[in-house]
């Protein structure tokens, strides 16, 4: 006799709210595994939810509980680790679990906007019989005696009444194939390598420590992607697998190609210029096994991956690593919760670690290694610093210095090629009246505009709202309107007159579009299809582009004068970053950085490639100023389109932190609410609260504040030392 098993399960649906944050119980049909991704009907609806356990028994009365509709895959979407890290995500952040376990799941897929895609295949049955007369259908099936073939293709040769015609007799079949969406991209030739010392000893070093997090911090061209592929190869060779995580792998067509060059299909590569389609099947392949490494951006660290060997964060200090949409998780804290769950190793690299993080290698909690030299003892590029005061005062108003110019023409007459950076706070091109000081700004946001010369209109950078140019002062009539600023179209037609032979291309957020705008303009200067590179933050990420022996940093100290404290440290970080993609190959590297404060520390340290010595005096003064890591900022935005909701949720979030602070004192540096430094972003004003603590043990409250603040039109959010202030 048979006896049909009913099981309970429970299901998280997935509506990310705290009202449903609970656990609901449904019957479910045989084949339903913890980790499914079900359909149930809820609250009248259909909706989507995770099963995260099955019972034998109900929990309450079996005749009240409805059934699971369907599963939407045989194998279950969510891994036994999702679940562990749901908890202590939804408790560290406090978000919904339905918000935590979303995190695991690709958008697309979620949505229900992309599954498997098939191709129809006929095959031949051998049984049937065709009248003579129809010579399309023998035509047809004499193509299929040579082999199986796409229903389209054969459709097209013989037309698709003749194939139809045959399936109805039952001479043919059609029958469906998974179509496998392979990202498209190169596979350069990329042997390993045999490793120097220096990065056989960085290798071993990790792999023997008993420190759960190591921290590689390598000079730029040290040989760093080396050891992390040689950590992920061993793992491999163990069985287990690997998550590789990088800023922006988009903008890294040489990385890309590389892996795939190493790893071949091994890899699966999640980037944001990937179809959805793409995007599902790299992920499945993933979640099958059929793939180890998981490669990408942020939220690679999610990957459906069992039995990690090793994680590796490279550039770890980019900010690029911190989640601006809820939950606002930092990567390396989820890499390290998944690095624990795996007992697996959490590698950190970066020529300019964040202070945060150098700080723990130092004091001996992360392990550290360090590599001075970059491959083949080349020398680092040489900086030269050019004093614009000076360029102006000897009556040179251009944006090039002398120094510069007269480089850029050595670099081109040699046939090399140049990098010119421009930051990005810097290229806006405002518009101010001479005669009053109004500046043009957004309607909706309190933002100014930026001119663009090319389009001749004027556009607001946060919302994409267009504006007609201005004839006139809108506020005193006058005609004398300045445009400020220097903008990458600016720089370019200035190199196009001082050098009219040279091919120039430019590389921002304005020349960047579609799928893989970023990938063919670097490939096109990688092919040195162009002579000089013009961008901004976007081209400073770790780029090797052998011919490149001049950089131009046109505005070091725009960075400087943030009145944010990690503005020394950007500023650093970036100079040593963008300097590092001269002089990479055979050719020593130039860099000229023109700076309106030459006798600034922070420059001077870079300058002289002088980590250590910046990082002591950085955190002198944030020891002594009680800055992170000797503190905790938190902000609490509170942002809506009412002013008064929004107002009224400020003063409640606020009275109840000043609740906490009048029982802990001590523990509060500082706290105040005011208006962001944006007021308004797409007609939505914006609010906040500022604290500053010794300790984190507030933390939790504070989040708690957030949530119930929150109201349908009101957004209240923490923010743990944001990376943005705006
Ligand atoms: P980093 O990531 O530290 O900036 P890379 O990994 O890009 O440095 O290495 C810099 C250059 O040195 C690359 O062109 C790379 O191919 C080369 N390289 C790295 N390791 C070796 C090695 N062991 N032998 C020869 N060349 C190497
Ligand atoms: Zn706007």
């Amino acid at each position: 006799m048979c006896i049909w098993v009913i099981m309970y399960a429970q299901v998280i649906v997935d509506i990310a709210h705290s009202q449903v944050d609970r656990i609901f119980e449904y019957s479910c049909p045989p084949g339903t595994e913890i980790g499914c991704r079900v359909k149930v009907p809820f609250g009248g609806r259909t909706v989507e939810g995770f099963v995260i356990g099955l019972e034998e028994t109900p929990s309450f009365d079996a005749g009240k509980i409805k059934p699971v509709y369907s599963l939407y895959e045989e194998l279950p979407a969510l891994v036994p680790e999702c679940f562990s890290l749901m908890e202590s995500i939804a408790a560290r952040y406090r978000v919904p679990k339905a918000a935590s376990l979303r995190l695991f799941l690709p958008t697309e897929m979620r949505l229900g906007k992309v599954s498997e895609a098939f191709v129809n295949y006929v095959k031949a049955t051998g049984k049937g019989e065709i009248k003579p007369s129809a010579k399309r259908q023998a035509e047809a099936l004499s193509c299929l005696s040579a082999g199986d073939m796409p229903l389209s293709v054969l459709a097209e040769k013989c037309g698709r009444a003749a194939v139809n015609a045959l399936v109805e007799k039952g001479a043919a079949e059609i029958y469906k194939v998974k179509r496998s969406r392979a990202p498209a991209g190169e596979a350069a030739d990329s042997r390993p390598k045999e490793l120097t010392p220096a990065q056989k000893d960085a290798v071993e070093y990790i792999e023997k420590s008993d420190k759960r997090v190591q921290l590689i911090h390598g000079v730029t061209g040290s040989g760093k992607t080396e050891i992390y592929l040689n950590l992920i190869a061993d793992q491999l060779k163990k069985g287990r697998t690997a998550i590789f995580l990088v800023p922006e792998i988009s903008l890294t067509p040489q990385m890309l190609s590389q892996l795939r060059g190493r790893f071949g299909g091994e890899a699966a590569i999640l980037h944001s210029g990937l179809s959805a389609g793409e995007k599902f099947d790299e992920w499945w392949r993933l979640r099958s096994g059929e793939a180890k490494i998981a490669i990408g951006a942020r939220s690679a660290v999610f990957a459906p991956l069992s039995d990690i060997g090793v994680i590796i964060i490279d550039e770890e200090h980019d900010s690029s690593y911190h989640s601006e949409t809820a939950p606002r998780y930092s990567t390396a804290d989820i890499a390290l919760m998944r690095a624990k769950y795996n007992d697996c190793k959490l590698v950190l690299g970066s020529a300019t670690p964040s202070v945060e993080t150098y700080v723990k290698a130092k004091e001996g909690e992360y392990g550290l290694i360090t590599l001075t030299e970059r491959i083949n003892g080349k020398p680092l590029p040489e900086i030269i610093i050019a004093d614009m005061r000076r360029e102006i005062r000897r009556g040179n108003p251009s944006i090039f210095s002398r120094a510069l110019r007269e480089e850029l023409d050595t670099t081109l007459s040699s046939g090399n090629q140049a990098i010119i950076f421009l930051n990005r706070r810097g290229y806006s091109k405002t518009v101010i009246c001479a005669d009053c000081g109004y500046v043009a700004k957004c309607q909706s946001c309190d933002v100014s505009l930026t001119y663009h010369s090319e389009e001749n209109c004027l556009k607001c950078h946060y919302c994409g709202a267009r504006y007609k140019m201005l004839p006139a002062c809108p506020e005193c009539g006058g005609k004398h309107l300045l445009y400020n600023g220097t903008g990458t179209q600016r720089v370019v037609g200035e190199l196009k007159e001082l050098f009219p032979s040279a091919q120039i291309i430019r590389m921002d957020n304005d020349t960047v579009s579609g799928k893989d705008g970023h990938y063919k303009i670097l490939k096109q200067f990688g092919e040195h299809k162009a002579d000089i590179l013009v961008g901004t933050q976007m081209i400073a990420k770790g780029h090797d582009f052998p011919s490149v022996t001049l950089v131009g940093i046109l505005d070091a100290d725009m960075s400087l004068h943030f009145s944010d404290y990690r503005s020394g440290e950007r500023t650093f970080q970036l100079i040593t970053q963008v300097a590092g993609r001269s002089g990479r190959a055979g050719s020593k590297g130039k860099v000229v950085l023109q700076t309106f404060s030459p006798e600034n520390y922070i420059l001077r340290y870079a300058v002289g490639y002088d980590y250590g010595g910046f990082f002591e005096n950085e955190i002198k003064m944030r020891k002594a100023a009680l800055f992170p890591p000797y503190s905790l900022i938190c902000r609490i935005m509170v942002i809506s389109e009412d002013n008064d909701e929004a107002l009224e949720a400020l003063k409640k979030v606020y009275f109840a932190v000043d609740d906490i602070r009048k029982s802990d004192a001590a523990d509060f540096l500082f706290l105040n609410k005011m208006h962001s430094p944006i007021k308004k972003i797409q007609d939505k004003v914006r609010y906040q609260v500022l604290a500053r603590l010794k300790s984190r043990r507030h933390l939790g409250e504070l989040y708690d504040i957030a949530v119930s603040a929150s109201t349908p039109s009101v957004l209240v959010y923490v923010e743990e030392n944001p990376v943005n202030l705006s």
